[in-house]
């Protein structure tokens, strides 16, 4: 058993380093497709087993040229977090641990690491010491559980149970959100068959206007409603605007939920902790582990000041089950089971400590300056947004021209950056998120986009 184990990790303990070694210059594209990937894998199941460590040399050899190098420093689309070396080491003891951490008296020191770090992220962020954190795969569950914990609120408030009764025959609920959203809130709100929300206007930074909101909550009447707010856009990195919007929003009764998947770190450095402002007045709270906190995939946080109102709506009981009078941490996600979640975030806070965290989180935003600054000397260029946070959005001209840009970029591998449409525009977007990106690495990134506008 000892044996099988040892022969296999260390083999995988050894290609981990070499993929890690690699990112320094391999190109940041994949290099193989779908179908090559395919056919070194072999699409059809052997009769016959094989030992694992041959199966993870097998694997890796068939995958490597297939992988995107996503925790290299010269990663910036979509919005991805690298992994940092303590949150690394300890997923590997998350698997080998192997502990169902949904029950807190089963597993004592993934409860103990689960209290410890709960505290310490509500400390970090800003918010109220007496909320409720469940440990969820990302923020689109984040935003589902804080969602579903302000939906039953808001009815229980109007004398609807929702547990009991579901939500047919019951009061609408009226669901308002700026017009630059996520996307994934709208998913949340169809798992909880609310359907699509209210738009409220948003300015040129996408930020929700507050006299908006304040018009579409007076329109309404006293009917059960939910407000979602937002920390960092994805084009533009803006902040909604907290105070107003909150207090709009808690004059009609309305419960407040903001999705702040990388943007709500903002709390944790002094030099823009201004940004989310007012945040803390909310009811409910959604953020990543995986994008600016550089834990591996896939780990985020749904926080709810109500502590009960989350454990109402997410609690569940069973005979079988070994009950702590505390609440159970499952009392608090979507899911029963899962991994030890709360290990590797808890090593990476342990590791950067509270200035490390906040230094993260500068030299981040520090980054996008630094690229907004070379993109605006770079001759047909131009920034869109204000770089208040660690997203850039710039065009090179027309349309074409810029996802030409684009299509150079991704060809030449240095660095890999999204295209998207913001404002009806098409854009290249920058998204700085990773703990390891380096001054070299914008540099070298800012070369390649210079050289892929160059002739065009
Ligand atoms: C990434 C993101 C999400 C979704 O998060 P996942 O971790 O991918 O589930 C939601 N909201 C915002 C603002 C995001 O940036």
């Amino acid at each position: 058993m000892v044996d099988q184990h040892s022969a296999a990790l260390e083999r995988a303990h050894r290609h981990a380093l070499d993929w890690l070694s690699s990112l320094k210059d391999r190109p940041v594209p994949p290099q193989a497709s779908i179908d090559q990937v395919t056919r070194a894998l072999g699409a059809t199941l052997p009769e016959v087993g094989s030992d694992p460590a041959e199966v993870i040399d097998l694997l890796v050899e068939a995958c490597d040229p297939g992988l995107t190098a996503m925790p290299s420093g010269r990663f910036f689309g979509f919005v991805i977090g690298g992994t940092h070396p303590a949150a690394l080491a300890t997923d590997w003891l998350v698997s080998a641990w192997d502990q169902n951490s949904g029950l807190r008296r089963l597993t004592p020191a993934h409860s103990a690491v689960e209290d410890v770090t709960s505290a310490w992220l509500l400390d970090l962020l800003g918010l109220p010491a007496e909320s409720a954190v469940g440990f969820v795969t990302g923020a689109t569950m984040s935003n589902f559980t804080g969602l579903a914990a302000g939906r039953d609120a808001v009815l229980r408030r109007v004398g609807w149970d929702a547990a009991e009764r579901g939500l047919n025959g019951g009061p609408r609920v009226r669901v308002l959100v700026g017009a630059e959203r996520h996307d994934t809130v709208d998913l949340a709100l169809r798992y909880l068959g609310l359907g699509l929300p209210e738009v409220v206007p948003a300015d040129d930074q996408g930020r929700l206007r507050p006299d908006a909101l304040e018009a579409a909550l007076c329109d309404g009447g006293d009917e059960p409603t939910i407000v979602v707010l937002q920390a960092g856009n994805v084009h533009s990195g803006a902040f909604d605007p907290f105070a107003d919007a909150i207090t709009a929003a808690h004059a009609r009764g309305a419960w407040v939920h903001i999705d702040g998947a990388f943007g709500l770190w903002a709390a944790a450095s002094p030099s823009y902790r201004h940004l989310v402002l007012g945040c803390q007045e909310a009811d409910s709270w959604a953020t990543d582990a995986h994008k600016t906190l550089n834990v591996p995939y896939d780990t985020g946080f749904a926080i709810v000041r109500d502590a009960a109102a989350l454990r109402a709506a997410m609690g569940v009981r069973g005979a079988y089950l070994i009950l702590d009078e505390q609440g159970e941490p499952f009392d608090k996600v979507p899911e029963l089971s899962r991994r030890g979640r709360a290990f590797p975030v808890w090593a990476v806070l342990r590791s950067l400590g509270r200035s490390g965290v906040a230094e993260l989180v500068e030299r981040l935003c520090r980054h996008a300056s630094a690229f907004a600054e070379g993109i605006n000397g770079i001759e047909g260029a131009t920034v869109l947004n204000d770089v208040v946070f660690t997203q850039v959005c710039a065009t090179f001209g027309s349309d074409k021209r810029t996802e030409e840009v684009v299509r150079r970029l991704l060809a030449d591998g240095t660095t890999w950056m999204t295209g998207s449409i913001w404002h009806g525009q098409s854009v290249l977007r920058i998204s700085v998120s990773n703990w390891s990106t380096t001054e070299n690495d914008v540099q070298r990134s800012l070369d390649a986009l210079r050289k892929a506008v160059t002739g065009l």
